[in-house]
């Protein structure tokens, strides 16, 4: 074990693994009631575990990993979270409010509210897209499954939502997810167990730049995850320029696993597509998705580029945005717009840490420049 590397955390194990851990196994379901349903995270204080099996836990196992070091709220509810790991490194995750809590005369509720978090999957990425924030960082380590599970936990805790709410999960904060498919599918199994958060893995959504193998890899394993394809391009061309990754797995490498990964019946494979003033907002892209898109059950959410400095691209005309997704609309695609939920607290892909960062005055030169 190295210096900083320490016991494992509780949050890195399954049910059945836990049980397979502690002796007699019917403490790994107490302990999992403590950590994702009391939110405990100090193990002197799991007051129905004996003392014996208390101190084991402690020798073995740690809980917490991470810190929450700043939290940011919007005025639509969203917030977001800015966390340090052990090894003193920043990423962040964001609570997004979907739909607020509705009362009655009375004050009784009577819808209640709706809950998205945004994970991060790394800390910085490796794949390097022209329009992000997060890639400016460069890369510095996968995080463990751990780390992935216990996001959940500390938003869910600090915003006092219930363990028995239901949350939708989309990994569409820092990193690419599929660079780091073991401990991410290690955390969709976590937070999908029925003696824990229990959100199934239905209401999970990796989201990937294309890494075709591994979507491949992905659907093999079956958790009935959803999948979301950060597209942005309709041309080779110009997908490689905004995406290196596409000089690796192109366009039609990518479609073709989505083909070929296994979908819910009810569902469909999401499709982000990062609208750019002049760069890919107009309807002659619009035309070619659609014909990219053919045969797939396909929606496709439009997301406006989110400005940055230092970026040389704008935001889309709105009404560039609501041409093209009318225009797939008519021809029967399922389209969305999505809203741009904390845009007040810098919500996008990797803002909130540059933004501390450049406080601190890291900020390096190197990362001002875009690529493209
Ligand atoms: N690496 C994965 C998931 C994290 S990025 C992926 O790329 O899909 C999540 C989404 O945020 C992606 O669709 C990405 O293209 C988008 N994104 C990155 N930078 C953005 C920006 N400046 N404005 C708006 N969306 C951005
Ligand atoms: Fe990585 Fe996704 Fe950002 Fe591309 S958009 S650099 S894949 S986090």
């Amino acid at each position: 074990m190295g210096i900083l590397e320490s016991k494992p955390s509780l949050y890195a194990y399954t049910l059945n693994e836990l049980k397979s851990l502690l002796s007699p196994s019917f403490r790994a379901k107490q302990v999992y009631h403590w950590l994702y349903h009391r939110y405990e995270n100090n193990i002197a204080l799991m007051d129905n575990i004996s003392k014996a099996m208390q101190e084991h836990l402690q020798s073995h196992f740690i809980i917490s990993q991470i810190t929450p070091v700043q939290i940011e709220k919007s005025s639509d509810g969203s917030k977001k979270y800015l966390f340090q790991t052990k090894d003193g490194h920043t990423f962040e995750s964001v609570l997004i409010q979907m739909k607020s809590k509705e009362l009655d005369e009375s004050g009784e509720i009577v819808k209640g509210e709706k809950w998205t978090m945004c994970l991060s999957s790394q800390i910085g990425c490796k794949v390097g897209c022209a329009f992000c924030f997060t890639a400016k960082g460069g890369f510095v380590r996968n995080l463990n499954a751990g780390e992935i599970v216990e996001q959940v936990v500390m938003m869910k805790r600090d915003s006092n939502i219930a363990p028995n709410k239901r949350v939708n999960i989309v990994y569409m904060g820092m990193g690419e997810p599929l660079h780091n498919l073991a401990n991410v599918s290690q955390a969709i199994k976590i937070l999908a167990e029925l003696d824990g958060l229990s959100i199934s893995a239905r209401r999970q959504t990796i989201s990937t730049s294309g890494i075709a193998p591994k979507i491949k890899e992905l659907g093999e394993l079956n958790l009935g995850v959803q999948l979301a394809i950060s597209l942005h391009a309709v041309s080779d061309e110009l997908r490689s320029k905004l995406m290196p990754i596409n000089k690796a797995y192109n366009i039609a490498e990518v479609l073709n696993e989505v083909r070929a990964f296994p979908v819910d019946s009810r569902k469909r494979v999401m499709f982000e597509y990062l609208m750019i003033k002049g760069v890919n907002d107009d309807i002659k892209a619009a035309k070619k998705l659609l014909a990219l898109l053919n045969g797939i059950k396909a929606k496709v959410n439009l997301i406006l580029f989110n400005p940055h400095e230092g970026s040389e691209f704008e935001r889309p005309l709105m009404e560039d945005v609501r041409a093209f997704a009318d225009f797939l609309v008519k021809k029967g695609l399922l389209c969305t717009i999505r809203e741009s939920k904390g845009i007040d607290i810098s919500a996008a892909c990797g803002q909130l840490r540059e933004k501390i960062k450049r406080e601190n005055g890291e900020i390096t030169q190197k990362s001002k420049k875009a690529k493209v």
